[in-house]
């Protein structure tokens, strides 16, 4: 019996299958298209992503494949610098198309020994106590222990399962494609100023060898989003709010996007699981969504791994829900906030304007940042340090940074004392004797996705606190 299914290969589906085989877990990914699409929707990692990818051993692939951008714009395209000393050792977005972060993600997971088929749907599941059954559209059936649907905003599993999505359907929609246009680029530069003066909804980003990424309202909300634009219509809506349709032509890809906001009611019902933008969906404002998906997988990975291994403590796979429909929830009201602050009507644009000026008080844009970047999430662990619950960002060591002795996804305690254990649990947590000047506490036990489960110094209280999340101590 396979141990997990995961069913998608997009981002989080891909990070998901190389955390579990971190740990030894027999997972294969299912998915329905033959072929990558090639079409990039994302554009960026935040800030936590890059770390993320750094607590991997990863960041190394992507840093040459992308562009580091420390400026600001990213909340409703609000264009603030952003703030000094922020608490991270990434302050940057990194500029790299999804399908780079799908390729590096898919050879990643593939190297660790993930199996990812391609052309496999998944059309039906069923589970009983001992195991998940999932069909697929050429009638095969797989039997595995777990499944996790990252198979996306339409996810075949969160329908199969039943589980509610409540929120808002799109009230809007965005035409979007990478085309090349027939003016000079000053011209079209000049045109699209203009027009953002009152549409915010309309931008032409430059992508190289005359090619640009182009963004226009659609007229109405189409029935089936998943049916792409023509490219007359795509003309004729430039045409409506710049007067002219820049001559497009040679369209690599169109698509269209609405601001539909829905979160999934439950993460998990019994063996199956959901994640990423098949839990959740929002306006793609501030460029969060597989940020969002991909840490959904940094937090679920490892819970699961714990589960299959059997050192899994109680309650341990159920904190995923616990943990992350309180980020998602967060993040859909950003969005929910940003997309009233694009709006053209004159209340909207007093309040953006007002807003503007409140980020100009560094605290006010430090929230902002920190909220969109995602450094900022703090899960409730209970009472304790104000580290507590939180990750922690990368520190220097005397034997090299922290993040460096990460890769293998393992629990980690840093101990600055030299007098603490984490004996019985060494299967598990690596402990790590060295001091940071960067770390002014005298000790703290991270999980492996770096969120810090404990700070402290006493070895009592570090033994009461190991089985909370990583099980029973193993007796020699
Ligand atoms: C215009 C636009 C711009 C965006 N910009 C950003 C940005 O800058 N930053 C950011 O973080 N996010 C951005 N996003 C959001 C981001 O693209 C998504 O959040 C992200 O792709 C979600 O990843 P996922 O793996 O959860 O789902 P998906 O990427 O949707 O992947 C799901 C996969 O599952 C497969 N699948 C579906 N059904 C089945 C099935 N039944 N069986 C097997 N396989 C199946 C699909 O083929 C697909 O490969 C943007 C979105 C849009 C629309």
């Amino acid at each position: 019996m396979i141990d997990v299914i995961v069913a998608g290969a997009g981002p989080t589906g891909l990070m998901l299958a190389g955390e579990l085989r971190l740990h030894g877990v027999h997972a294969v990914v299912l998915e329905k298209d033959a072929e990558p699409t090639g079409q990039s929707r994302a554009l960026g990692l935040h800030a936590r992503s890059v770390e993320v990818m750094d607590q991997r051993g990863l960041l190394e692939r992507f840093l040459p494949l992308g562009e580091q951008f420390a400026a600001g714009g990213f909340f409703a395209g609000i264009g603030k610098s952003w703030p000094e000393r922020l608490d991270t050792a990434h302050a940057y977005v990194l500029g790299i198309p999804q399908t780079t972060t799908e390729r590096l993600l898919t050879e990643h997971a593939t190297e660790l020994g993930a199996e990812i088929r391609r052309g496999c749907e998944l059309v039906g599941l069923s589970q009983d106590e001992h195991g998940v059954t999932a069909e697929l559209a050429d009638g095969t059936r797989l039997r595995s222990r777990y499944l996790v649907g990252c198979d996306g905003g339409r996810s075949t599993v969160r329908k199969l399962l039943g589980v509610g999505f409540p929120g808002e359907p799109s009230m809007v929609e965005t035409l979007l494609g990478e085309m090349e246009v027939a003016v000079p680029p000053e011209t079209l530069a000049a045109v699209v100023a203009e027009v953002r003066k009152t549409q915010l909804r309309f931008g032409a980003m430059p992508l190289g060898d005359g090619v640009y990424r182009i963004i226009v309202p659609a007229e109405g909300v189409a029935e089936d989003r998943a049916t792409a634009p023509t490219l007359e219509e795509f003309k004729q809506r430039l045409r409506v709010f710049a007067g002219t349709d820049f001559g497009v032509h040679s369209p690599r890809w169109l698509s269209r996007f609405g601001d539909g906001t829905r979160l999934a009611e439950r993460y998990r019902v019994g063996r199956v699981l959901l994640a990423g933008d098949a839990a959740h969906i929002h306006p793609p404002t501030g460029g969060q969504g597989l940020n969002l998906g991909v840490q959904d997988a940094f937090n679920l990975g490892w819970k699961l791994a714990a589960e299959v291994g059997g050192w899994a403590p109680e309650g341990l796979l159920d904190s995923y829900h616990i943990e992350r429909h309180p980020v998602a929830a967060d993040v859909l009201d950003n969005t929910r906030a940003q997309m009233q602050l694009l709006a053209t009507e004159p209340g909207a644009r007093a309040v953006r304007r007002l807003v503007s000026e409140l980020m100009d008080f560094e605290e006010v844009n430090r929230y902002l940042i920190e909220k969109i970047s995602g450094i900022g999430v703090r899960y409730d662990f209970g009472e304790g340090h104000a580290l507590l619950g939180r990750r922690l960002r990368d520190v220097e060591l005397k034997r090299g940074r922290l993040y460096a002795l990460m890769h293998a996804g393992r629990g980690l305690l840093l101990d600055q004392t030299g007098r603490l254990s984490v004996a019985g649990w060494a299967d598990r947590v690596d402990h790590v004797v060295d001091v940071s000047a960067e770390l002014d506490v005298p000790a703290v036990l991270l999980r492996p996705d770096g969120h810090v489960a404990w700070v402290g110094e006493d070895p009592a209280d570090l033994l009461g606190r190991l089985p909370r999340w990583f099980g029973a101590p193993v007796t020699t």
